[in-house]
């Protein structure tokens, strides 16, 4: 029997498709996790899955399975997937081809007429960015056991609302446990977010492991005066300190390159008003290293500098690590899979560490997982100018079909 080939072409117009949900001018998405726009993407989700025959289901977390039955329903499906969410500046590919790749995996299957002996399952894991509610990934977190569900449904966003509240307003509080049940595998394709595999000349990333990470929330608060009487010398500018504690992290990224990524990406500034000075000032910092003793280095570092600039200035310190996630080895018989199905079609791989977070990090510690990444165009993603080629996002929609047909029993 031949191998089943996936319709390239489809997945491409499927993927062009979603992206018109949430299309920005600049040629991007934004599609933030839970509102309207998320809501339209998951209903043309589970209408594509349902006209490729599938049964699907919503957990409480909204994590949407679109079911392919096999022989016997009874055994632990393979399970494929990624997100649907995307940042606020996000690209078409970023999540999104992961979930329509599986999807494209079940339809090539029916073109196929093959019938399999335990199910596949395409899967929607809920706000894997991490951008309007922190941390990333919490819905697969949920489902791996990482975090319980109340503490899942209670994160909130800026403006104070949870994701309990939105899913239930946009109808995705599905009524199904969240996890507790075996996956036989869970396998996630994804575009490579960095810039490896096309300086290589490569098609098919073979994940082996995953970074490690570290969040944390610090805010610093100093006090409100007026910018024009107060002198320097008497200020308590809670902006000078976190402008200190930036520069501060990213010496401590470089420090530890190349393999160390740190970042302060979101710097919210009390009362942002150009002759007042800073009273109060929110920050996040997100460190991430694959060996996890210098993950620990670098908190350590950060520990230390934060409570002596704060000092220093005069200012007050809330500090918390909101998340972290410690370094991820895939398992080798997945990972195996996904080598072998890129050398039987003769694409040109290598084997590569995942910088980012994905939902397969955490499904990892509840089922055989690995990942299969694709070149993405100067290896930028989490902006709308994020790029993939047609070919490309075929071959690694190929190479995710032939891994999951290594481990479901055809019939
Ligand atoms: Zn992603």
């Amino acid at each position: 029997m031949s191998t089943p080939r996936v319709d390239g072409e489809r997945l491409w117009q499927s993927l062009m498709e979603m992206a018109q949900i949430g299309a920005t001018d600049k040629g991007g998405v934004c599609r933030l996790a839970l509102t309207d726009l998320c809501k339209q993407s998951r209903d043309l989700f589970i209408q594509w899955c349902q006209d490729a025959g599938c049964t699907v289901t919503v957990d409480k977390m909204g994590n949407i399975f679109a079911r392919r039955a096999g022989r016997d329903d009874s055994l632990p499906p393979v399970v494929m997937g990624s997100h649907l969410d995307t940042q606020p500046t996000g690209g078409k590919f970023d999540g999104v081809y992961g979930v329509l790749a599986g999807l494209e995996v079940i339809r090539a299957l029916n073109d196929a007429g093959l019938e399999t002996e335990r199910s596949v399952e395409a899967s929607a894991w809920t706000n894997e960015e991490g951008s309007r509610f922190a941390p990333a990934m919490v819905a697969s977190g949920v489902f791996a056991g990482v975090f319980d569900l109340e503490y899942g449904l209670s994160r909130t966003d800026l403006s104070g609302l949870t994701m309990g509240e939105e899913l239930k307003r946009i109808g995705y509080d599905g009524d199904v446990e969240v996890g507790g049940r075996p996956l036989k595998a869970f396998f996630e394709a994804h575009i490579e977010q960095g810039p490896i595999l096309e300086d290589e000349g490569k098609t098919i990333g073979i994940v082996t492991d995953a970074q490690g990470q570290r969040w944390y929330e610090i805010t610093f608060t100093g006090q409100e005066a007026h910018a024009g009487p107060t002198p320097m010398h008497s200020r308590r500018d809670a902006l000078v300190g976190a402008a200190r504690v930036i520069a501060e992290v990213n010496r401590v990224g470089l420090k530890h390159a190349p393999l160390a990524c740190a970042t302060v990406g979101l710097v919210q500034v009390h009362p942002n008003s150009r002759n007042v000075i800073p009273g109060q000032v929110f920050f996040a910092v997100d460190f991430r290293h694959p060996d996890d003793a210098v993950l620990s280095a670098m908190d350590a570092e950060l520990r230390e500098l934060v409570p002596q600039i704060a000092e220093e200035i005069g200012l007050q310190t809330e500090f918390e690590q909101i998340w972290y996630s410690p370094p991820v080895a895939f398992h080798p018989e997945c990972v195996g899979a996904v080598r072998a199905a890129a050398e039987r079609n003769g694409y040109p791989a290598r084997e590569i560490v995942s910088g980012a977070g994905h939902d397969a990090c955490y499904i990892a510690r509840v089922a055989p997982t690995s990942m299969v990444f694709v070149p993405c165009k100067d290896g930028i993603s989490h902006n709308e100018i994020e790029d993939a080629k047609p070919n490309d996002l075929a071959a690694g929609c190929q190479v995710l079909l032939e891994a999951v047909l290594q481990q479901v029993t055809l019939k």
